[in-house]
């Protein structure tokens, strides 16, 4: 929109060269978008299994596109080398931004972040992709907190237009505005928002599974409430949208959320995605959440 786009044009420095942290879901999404519309960009992941999760991810939406016409071999093939899969840090003082994209988890993304400051660029911008915790409490483990803040995408990355692009008490106007560059050059529609936990969408969408989880303990059937929502006119119910998401995110954003609005947000709103969460039911990921994945 024109907002961005007034953004973009206070960019001080391009993006031209991208990291992201965790290879899972979302960073092997933001990689594969990232890519796709020609940045290059790192992907950092501790396990050899999630860069693997991750690049076969990027290479089935590719393979799709080759099928249908749409694109080369050869382009397919220039776009996976330019995601370059790692273990280390190795390059990360040569890019332009970092997007975080590690576990849902106020204390790991705190280390990660901290460990992440010390190999990168002092100019360069640090983002997280968190889906709920405040950008000022996470920006506390930063010695630059001005470089610092959130870019959330949505699940899928490849298809969901929006990114929230979200402001820390310090975060500078600058880090803003190369980071709504980023989602702009990405094709995605960048909005600017405020920070608190959950930043805009998460807020009204946890209620939201809030309410499905209160109906689902008042004896609802989870497949009748998916039907009634989709036949309403939504694109998938409650229960398929936590599948997707993965329950074990779920579960640590609901945490946040409770924490965040103790009057709003009370724990009996992810009851049964906890139950869930402890049958290690984690939805897609693992071939077994509300339904189950062959
Ligand atoms: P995921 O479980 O699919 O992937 C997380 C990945 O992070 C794993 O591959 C794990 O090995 C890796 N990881 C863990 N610690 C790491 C570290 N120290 N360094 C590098 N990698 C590390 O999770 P996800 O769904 O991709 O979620 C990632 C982040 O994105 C979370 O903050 C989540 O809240 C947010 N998010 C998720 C969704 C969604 O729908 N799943 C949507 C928007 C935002």
């Amino acid at each position: 929109g024109k907002k961005a786009r007034e953004w973009e044009k206070k960019a001080d420095k391009p993006i031209e060269r991208a990291a992201v942290l965790g290879a899972g879901i979302m960073g092997g999404g933001i990689a594969y978008q990232s890519a796709y519309k020609g940045t290059p960009i790192k992907m950092k992941d501790i396990a050899q299994e999630g860069l693997d999760l991750g690049l076969k991810e990027a290479n089935k939406l590719l393979a799709k596109r080759v099928d249908r016409g749409r694109m080369t071999a050869a382009q397919m093939g220039d776009i996976l080398n330019s995601i370059d899969p790692t273990l280390t840090y190795g390059g990360f003082d040569n890019v332009d931004i970092v997007v975080e994209a590690v576990v849902e988890n106020p204390k790991v993304k705190h280390a990660v972040l901290a460990e992440t400051e010390k190999q990168i660029d002092k100019d360069t911008v640090l983002a997280s992709n968190t889906s709920t915790i405040s950008i000022t409490y996470l920006a506390q483990a930063l010695e630059r907190p001005e470089n610092f803040c959130g870019m959330h995408f949505f699940n899928p990355v490849h298809a969901m237009p929006l990114v929230e692009v979200i402001r820390g008490e310090k975060t500078s106007d600058s880090a803003i505005a190369r980071t709504v560059a980023y989602a702009n050059k990405m094709g995605k529609k960048a909005v600017v928002v405020n920070d608190c936990p959950g930043f805009l969408v998460n807020r009204v969408l946890f209620p939201y599974f809030g309410g499905f989880n209160m109906l689902l303990r008042d004896g609802a059937d989870f497949q009748a409430v998916d039907k009634v929502m989709e036949r309403w006119g939504w694109p998938m119910g409650p229960a398929y949208l936590m599948d997707v998401v993965g329950i074990d995110t779920g579960v640590h954003a609901a945490n946040v959320m409770a924490e965040g609005f103790p009057d709003r947000m009370q724990p009996d709103f992810k009851s049964a995605t906890e139950i869930m969460f402890e049958l290690e039911r984690f939805g897609q990921k693992n071939g077994k959440g509300f339904y189950e994945y062959v």
